[in-house]
Parts: C-alpha cells; sequence; structure tokens
C-alpha cells in the first residue's frame, strides 16, 4: 500500500515538472555568456589527471594522499580567485578539511547557493566517477562562474565546497564533510537558497538495458539507455528541483530527469548516499545530481573506476547546465 502510494507519487511528480515550463535565461545572457566546450574538457581532463593519477586514491588509509588532494585544491580555488578558505575538523586525531571557495560571498545576498561534492575516495580505487567527478565538475563551474561574473545577478552569492570525507567508514557519521558543514550553517543560523551536490557525474551508458533503477522505478517509463543527467530532490525543494531541470532544458546537449522522493528519501534509501542528505536533515532545500552512479556504472567502488571510464563531454555539459542556472538566478 505503501509502495502503491510512493509509486503514485513519484508519477505524479514526474509528470508536472516535466511540463514545468521553460522560462530561464534570458537572451542577453544566452548571447553573451562565455563557454567554450573544448576549453572545458580540456580543463575537466586535467583535474581527473591530477585527482587520479598523480594523486591516486584518496581514502582515510592514504592520509598523505588526502592531504595532498585538499591542498591542491585550496590551490585551484586561489588561483581561480574565489575567496578560499578551509574548514578543518579532527578525524579521530587526523585533521581534515572542507575545502570552499567562494564567489560574491556577501552578508547581503537575497540567493545564496551552496554546490558542493566530495574529494575522498574508497580505499583500494582511485575513484574516477567516485568521485573524482564531482569535484572535476565543481572546479571547472569555478572557472565558468568568475568568467561570467559580469552577468551574474549582484544578489546571488555561491559557495563551492570540496567536502573532506563521504565514503565508507566515515559515511553516515558525524565526521562526513557534509554533515559537519550542514551542521555549522544550522547552528549559524545561516540562509541557504539551495544546496546541490554532485555525486558521480561523469559515467554514460548507450545500450538499452544499461541503466536500472532503485525499486519501484524500474517499473515506470524511465529510459533504458544511461545516457542522461539525474536531479534528485526530496518533496521540500520540489520548486528547487523545477528550477533546476528549467535551466537544464536550455541545454538539449545534456538530457536531464528529475525525481522527487517522500520522506527525505527514507523509503529509498539508495537516494540518500550522498552530501546532500545532510542537508535534508537540517531542513534545507538541497538536491543530488548524479549519472544514478551503481544503477548505471560497473566500475562503482572498484579498482575499475578509472577516469579512461568516464564521458568528459557528458561533463561539460553538465558544467553549462549549471552555468545557465546560476545565469537565471535574476529571473526566479
Ligand atoms: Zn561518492
Amino acid at each position: 500500500m505503501l509502495e502503491k502510494t510512493l509509486l503514485s507519487r513519484i508519477r505524479i511528480w514526474t509528470l508536472c515538472l516535466a511540463f514545468a515550463g521553460t522560462f530561464s535565461v534570458s537572451e542577453a545572457a544566452m548571447t553573451d555568456l562565455r563557454f567554450d566546450k573544448d576549453i572545458s574538457k580540456q580543463r575537466i581532463e586535467q583535474h581527473l589527471y591530477l585527482l587520479t593519477k598523480e594523486i591516486g586514491e584518496r581514502s582515510v588509509r592514504r592520509w598523505e594522499n588526502h592531504a595532498q588532494t585538499r591542498d591542491a585544491l585550496e590551490e585551484i580555488f586561489q588561483r581561480i580567485g574565489l575567496r578560499t578558505t578551509l574548514e578543518t575538523y579532527d578525524y579521530k586525531g587526523t585533521p581534515v578539511a572542507n575545502v570552499i571557495g567562494e564567489i560574491n560571498p556577501g552578508k547581503h545576498s537575497t540567493q545564496r547557493y551552496l554546490v558542493g561534492a566530495h574529494y575522498d575516495s574508497v580505499a583500494g580505487t582511485v575513484g574516477a566517477d567516485d568521485n573524482a567527478s564531482g569535484v572535476a565538475v565543481l572546479l571547472e563551474l569555478a572557472e565558468v562562474l568568475q568568467e561570467n561574473r559580469n552577468l551574474l545577478d549582484p544578489s546571488l552569492s555561491i559557495r563551492l565546497v570540496a567536502f573532506a570525507l563521504e565514503e565508507p567508514p566515515v559515511f553516515s557519521t558525524s565526521y562526513m564533510g557534509s554533515k559537519v558543514h550542514a551542521s555549522a550553517m544550522k547552528a549559524n543560523q545561516e540562509q541557504l537558497t539551495g544546496m546541490i551536490c554532485l555525486e558521480m557525474v561523469g559515467y554514460t551508458c548507450h545500450r538499452e538495458g544499461c541503466q536500472s533503477y532503485p525499486f519501484p522505478l524500474q517499473f515506470m517509463k524511465y529510459p533504458k539507455k544511461g545516457d542522461f543527467i539525474g536531479i534528485v530532490g526530496n518533496f521540500r525543494s520540489r520548486k528547487f528541483t523545477a528550477a533546476l531541470m528549467d535551466a537544464f532544458s536550455n541545454n538539449p546537449a545534456l538530457p536531464a530527469i528529475t525525481l522527487s522522493v517522500p520522506f527525505n528519501g527514507w523509503l529509498m534509501p539508495a537516494i540518500r548516499l550522498s552530501d546532500h542528505a545532510p542537508f535534508w536533515d537540517q531542513g534545507f532545500k538541497a538536491v543530488m545530481i548524479t549519472d544514478t552512479a551503481f544503477y548505471r556504472n560497473p566500475h562503482y567502488h572498484l579498482s575499475s573506476d578509472t577516469m579512461e571510464t568516464l564521458d568528459i563531454d557528458f561533463m561539460a555539459e553538465l558544467v553549462r547546465s549549471l552555468l545557465l542556472f546560476f545565469l537565471a538566478a535574476d529571473s526566479r
């Protein structure tokens, strides 16, 4: 019974979102925006190379690599010109840090967004899709937002956060970087318009049936090929999810699919497996943007999760779609 209710609710929301309309990016912004896909692809590739080849495994058993990643990310945010800070905390005697870069961090901003991605990996893998892909898109988004800064609404502030720890054995404990950050924001009564979590955003598959789904979605009319990006929100975030979908629909090169789940996703636990969940739990609006992880990528948490398996073009298109979302911020 519960499952039936859930199924019909999801279907209703999916249909609503599919017909949500296509306002968004002004023509002026569309004409003036600076986005060179080839340059974005090159920079994304460089970030992936740094994280997965030069540094490699970034798990709790390789602290020197983890610290090297933190330092490298701090340096990149600084080079791009973001106000950069470290949110350092203790993990069982080892200091770790969320790396924060901010664009227009004014106190008077009326629209405050956070985009986050965890930079650690599971032990035994260099974690290219999980989650060097999310970090690479985060860094490239920082770059293109800076390049288009004159087109961003002055009321908008964007915080980009590379979270220190997300993977097991830390997952769901108080040591998760996103949990540390979301709890601090709540304690400081910070305003947040919406949080975007980038969790595995680089893998595509193009064979009929290569895409699977968590129960009960496999019984619904979702695509059988894995060439789309997923936007997953809870019910509280459904307007935010719809606004993202509206902006993304201006980029025909990246098909997007939305899903809104009730009860902060507890009925479908796979939906909670990343850094958006602590924000949901603190009452903030948040979405996860994902290639659907193990529902698509057979290399999930394996040593074969390498950058050679990733679709860099797809990742660059995601950067473009996110840029379009932030350029549309003044029309919301
Ligand atoms: Zn992950």
